[in-house]
């Protein structure tokens, strides 16, 4: 019996989180045993280069050992106290540093978490209900964002999983990514019941697409005049597109950021954070209530500190743009001379590839419209050349400072010899 089979017996669907069973390129997904720097290793033994980095965390490689050493250090004091620690002042004063839209923060332990509950913070603070969020993008698995854009109408969600109510979906307005007009149009409308807007500043949910001119500073400008709070979710691109994360790479100031990934080093934490007088809305100080009987565990925040101190290396974040570069720019070179339409940008840390003719990718519809079947047969040839993408055609990729010149040149010789049997 396969390790699948056997996990399928007692998990649901065998995983634990849906997109690693495989469902999408099909076969049966890979077990780990461990992960080194670049590499994983399978559970029969073979190395393979990780362009998922659990994925994003995984910014400085695996097993960083001075990562190691401070969860170990912390954990041979305890797992877990349920009253305030040192460490969860010192990781949120180190967050605070790196971003200064974030003046006061709450730990959480998902991504899921830092979204909902800087929702509910954002529809406590304002007294107003509507939220809109964009197609293509994802915020984790809560209610008010497993919705969909229903037909036309912008007060009409439709949740997008059964269990959610679809007394909650009317609440979710759904636009089109990168669609200016769509949001001027959306607050001319009910501009003064929009509590929040929720972004991916780079979206990393639908492969990897980039803002255009503009879009972010219409959303600014938008809330700012309706009385409702910008959101960015920086739970993938925060610490990984630049220090500051997408925010200061656009010039952009959100109310609230959440984060996760990156800012928990590979141990589950997350947060979300933002100006002071919208923060003080939270229970205790304030009405809006938000808690967790793990948030801020002392070993996540010892990842998370250790982590984002290595991330102040000097020239940390050049050296780790320019080696996605020359990666991206090594399969675009690839695909282009086999004549493949291959569509790859990258930003930071961060990239991706889409196998379309019509670059540059910066709408949802034109990632729906991609060739997946060609990127399934990628997928499955890079991975028997022991190079491991993430098993979907829409998730963005991550490059981590463990991988250096060798891991590049193996990846993009793999690459050579799948491209070409891709026409
Ligand atoms: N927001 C974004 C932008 C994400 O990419 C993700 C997860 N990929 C989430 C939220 C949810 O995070 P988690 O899986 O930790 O709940």
């Amino acid at each position: 019996m396969t390790l699948f089979a056997d996990a399928r017996k007692y998990i649901a669907g065998g995983v634990n989180s849906p997109v690693r069973a495989f469902a999408s390129v099909g076969g049966e997904p890979v077990f780990m045993r461990r992960a080194h720097g670049a590499w994983l290793e399978t559970e029969d033994g073979q190395q393979l280069i990780d362009y998922v980095g659990s994925w994003g965390p995984m910014i400085l490689g695996h097993a960083h050992p001075e990562v190691i050493a401070a969860v170990t250090e912390t954990a041979a004091n305890g797992l877990s106290f349920g009253a305030p620690c040192v460490l969860e002042t010192q990781l949120a004063r180190k967050v605070c540093e790196l971003m200064p839209s974030i003046e006061k923060i709450r730990m959480v332990s998902s991504g899921t978490e830092a979204t909902m509950s800087a929702i509910r913070l954002a529809r406590g603070h304002t007294g107003r209900d509507k939220i809109i969020k964009f197609e293509g993008c994802y915020h984790g698995h809560s209610d008010s964002l497993l919705i969909k854009a229903g037909s036309g109408a912008l007060t009409l969600g439709v949740p997008s999983s059964p269990g959610v109510p679809a007394g909650l979906a009317q609440h979710t307005v759904t636009l089109p990514y990168n669609d200016s007009a769509a949001v001027i149009k959306a607050f001319a409308e009910i501009g003064d019941q929009i509590a929040c807007v929720i972004v991916e500043p780079i979206a990393g949910n639908m492969n990897m697409v980039l803002p255009v001119d503009g879009f972010l500073e219409t959303l600014r400008e938008q809330c700012s005049e309706a009385g409702a709070l910008l959101i960015l979710d920086e739970v993938m691109t925060g610490f990984r597109v630049a220090r500051g994360g997408a925010q200061a790479l656009y010039g952009i100031t959100p109310d609230l950021t959440t984060l996760g990934k990156i800012v928990g080093g590979g141990m589950p934490a997350a947060a979300f954070g933002g100006r002071a007088e919208v923060m003080n809305s939270l229970a205790p100080d304030g009405p809006v209530y938000q808690a967790g009987t793990l948030s801020g565990n002392p070993l996540a925040m010892a990842a998370g500190l250790a982590t984002l101190t290595l991330l102040e290396q000097k020239g940390f974040y050049t050296a780790l743009t320019e080696k996605t570069r020359t990666l991206v720019n090594g399969l675009a070179d690839i695909a282009s001379r086999a004549g493949i339409p291959l569509a790859c940008e990258s930003t930071g840390g961060m990239f991706g590839i889409v196998f379309s003719d019509d670059a540059p990718v910066r709408t949802y519809a034109q990632v729906a419209a991609a060739d997946v079947d060609r990127f399934r047969r990628f997928f499955h040839g890079m991975l028997e050349r022991q190079v491991y993408f993430a098993p979907s055609a829409f998730e963005a990729g991550f490059v981590s400072a463990a991988h250096g010149d060798a891991e590049i040149s193996r990846t993009l010789e793999a690459a050579e010899a799948v491209i070409p049997t891709l026409a």
